[in-house]
């Protein structure tokens, strides 16, 4: 049988196939010789050992899409990340950072402000001002009238997503209102995988619907991802890509050379203030820890 690797905790894999149900396996030995761990996310085919008490083994992981370090997750399709409208005020500089994360391990991402219920549409046409022109989808929702959500099952569907987000943005409401139509069906997974437990919170990948999955993420991914420079920023910023040819200095950072692309376009309003801002900050940031 083939299923979706859905949780890992010391040792074990939980597995999800579709109409059968949970199973928790072990992956065999010849894993660890050939030096490939399965991973969240991973399809893999099972042997089944005792059907009755859903236990199994790893017999195979297939090819992979993708594979990403931060979180260590592979096969997602897309990143939706949540903040809230206001309540709290969203973040732009933990935004952006996540945003440059997925930009680097090229993953596309949807960003959803939850808590519309508290914002004009004034305000949304400025949240949308900072990140439409970056090429971002931008949606907009709220658990408490329930706009919106329908929108997020759509781009949902068919896909692996991770979903991440501060805490207090409503991410766990979100994730709750997309549950419902099975919870009966999956009700039993978290029961099955509350049992094993006891250390720091995991990734964990929920199906909501056949071929749809969501990875709560927990937390939120630090700019620790292996290789990545100061000079890769600029390249994590859409916006900017598409000026850079115009930069006079090849290796331009953007920052003080004269006669740059970038510059001159946030100077006619094509970039944001608050996106080239936090481009600043992050340079500063990695270009501080690359001294050590
Ligand atoms: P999480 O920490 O991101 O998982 O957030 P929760 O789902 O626990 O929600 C945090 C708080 O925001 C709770 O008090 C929710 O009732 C509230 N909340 C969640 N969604 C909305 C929303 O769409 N509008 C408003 N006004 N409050 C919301
Ligand atoms: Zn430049």
């Amino acid at each position: 049988m083939t299923g979706k690797i859905i949780k890992g905790i010391s040792g074990f894999y939980y597995v999800y196939v579709e109409g059968a149900g949970l199973y928790e396996c072990k992956a065999k030995g010849a894993f660890r010789k050939q030096k490939i761990k399965p991973l969240v996310g991973d399809m893999v085919d099972i042997a089944v050992l005792d059907e009755e008490n859903k236990l199994g083994n790893v017999e195979e992981i297939l090819p992979r899409k993708n594979e990403l370090i931060r979180p260590a997750v592979s096969n997602i399709d897309m990143a939706l990340v949540i903040f809230a409208s206001a309540k709290p005020d969203p973040n732009f500089n933990l935004l952006d950072r996540f945003l440059c994360m997925m930009e680097y391990q090229k993953v596309p991402v949807t960003i959803c402000f939850n808590k519309m219920d508290l914002i004009d549409k004034e305000k949304q046409d400025e949240l949308r001002a900072i990140y439409e022109p970056a090429g971002y989808r931008v949606i907009f929702t709220s658990t408490k009238t329930g706009e919106g959500i329908d929108t997020v099952r759509h781009i949902l569907e068919g896909k692996t997503t991770t979903v991440a987000g501060p805490s207090g943005v409503g991410k766990s409401s979100i994730i709750n209102c997309l549950q419902d139509e099975i919870q009966m069906e999956t009700g039993h997974i978290s029961k099955k995988i509350e049992r094993g437990k006891h250390t720091t919170r995991h990734s964990e990948i929920i199906p909501i619907a056949d071929g749809t999955y969501i990875m709560d993420t927990p937390g939120f991914s630090s700019m620790d991802v292996p290789g990545f420079e100061k000079e890769d920023l600029w390249t994590c910023y859409p916006e900017f890509v598409e000026h850079e040819p115009y930069c006079r200095f090849q290796g331009c950072s953007h920052i003080n050379e004269p006669d740059c692309g970038v510059k001159e376009a946030l100077e006619r309003g094509e970039i944001s203030q608050v996106r080239y801002d936090n481009y600043k900050l992050l340079y500063e940031e990695l270009k501080s820890r690359q001294r050590y």
